[in-house]
């Protein structure tokens, strides 16, 4: 790695950080592309995101990523927004220009191209969307983006499911968003009953912590019969990369995907947002490859 005089510096601030991943797709995209350019991990301290933010810009940070927790709390040091980014209320990518970042979303496009690359369509799906945090918000306003025929938000907490349906069906204009406690996934799968198979089947987006390193042996619904009525189980957790969540879908012969592929694509748009070029899907794909061998899967 060239460092010298011209060396372009971005980074990803958040607390913890120290077991980010980004590093090595930056690092690697840099290396494959020849940019003189490096990535770094940047803790912060909890309450100091808009000031880390104006003092990178003061440092000429070409960009910055943005992570857990800050990706709400920076938006006052932002001088501009992407649409996308302010309609979902946070943001995990700014860009440099003459004066001060501009805050976009990658997380969702991330998503977006993770489930293309997949073969997950979302267009006219009746999609399950479990969790109601930050990151469901942005996929419900996602879902309904792509056209998904209906979202069924299911929440522990029943309120907060509430609050993101009227948000996204304010802004869709119609009762495009449903919002139910975790349990009420029985009714759902099984109007005639337990015992009655399902004939429809859905797209389930798993958008909760349960799961999630070092509890891995936690997930939302434990009961099979969930599974039973889902054709696809789409995991946003990474890390493991094998969820129980994936487990339980394809053990009832559901297709299952991780959210590795989402880490790898909201990097790579961040990168092409900061550089101006485009990322080959070969060379994405070789990116994952590193993302892989790092986190020591096949
Ligand atoms: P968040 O705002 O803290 O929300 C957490 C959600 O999980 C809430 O809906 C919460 O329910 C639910 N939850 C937590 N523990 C639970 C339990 N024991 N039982 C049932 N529900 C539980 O988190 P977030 O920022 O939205 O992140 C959610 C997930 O997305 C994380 O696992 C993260 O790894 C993943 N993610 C992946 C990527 C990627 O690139 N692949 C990027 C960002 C995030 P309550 O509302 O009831 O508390």
């Amino acid at each position: 790695m060239r460092i010298d005089g011209y060396t372009r510096v971005c980074g990803v601030m958040g607390n913890p950080v120290e077991h980010t991943m980004s590093p090595v797709i930056h690092n690697t995209l840099a290396e494959k592309l020849g940019d003189n350019l490096v990535y770094v991990p940047l803790h912060v301290e909890k309450g100091r995101a808009a000031e880390a933010a104006k003092g990178a810009y003061a440092l000429n940070f070409l960009g910055l990523n943005v992570t857990v927790p800050f990706k709400s709390e920076v938006l006052p040091a932002l001088t501009k927004i992407d649409p996308l980014a302010e309609r979902i209320g946070a943001v995990n990518t700014l860009v440099r220009d003459e004066e001060g970042f501009k805050g976009y979303n990658t997380d969702m496009p991330g998503l977006y191209r993770a489930m293309e690359s997949d073969g997950v369509r979302i267009e006219g799906e009746e999609v399950l969307l479990l969790g109601a945090g930050g990151v469901a918000r942005a996929v419900a306003v996602l879902l309904a983006e792509k056209g998904a025929s209906r979202i069924h938000i299911l929440n522990r907490t029943l309120e907060k499911a509430r609050a993101i349906a009227g948000e996204v069906n304010g802004y869709a204009g119609r009762e495009l968003v449903l919002a139910h406690g975790l349990e009420d996934w029985k009714n759902l799968l099984y109007p005639e009953g337990e015992g009655v198979r399902p004939e429809k089947k859905y797209l389930a987006i798993q958008c909760t912590n349960c799961g999630m390193f070092p509890r891995t042996d936690q997930v939302p619904i434990a009961d099979p019969a969930f599974y039973e009525g889902i054709h696809t189980g789409y995991d946003l957790i990474f890390n493991p990369s094998r969820t129980r969540f994936m487990e339980l879908t394809a053990r009832a012969g559901g297709r299952s995907f991780g959210g590795l592929k989402m880490l790898l694509y909201q990097g790579v748009i961040a990168y092409e947002l900061w550089t101006g070029k485009r990322v080959e899907e070969d060379l994405a794909r070789e990116v994952y490859g590193r993302m892989k061998e790092a986190m020591g899967i096949e």
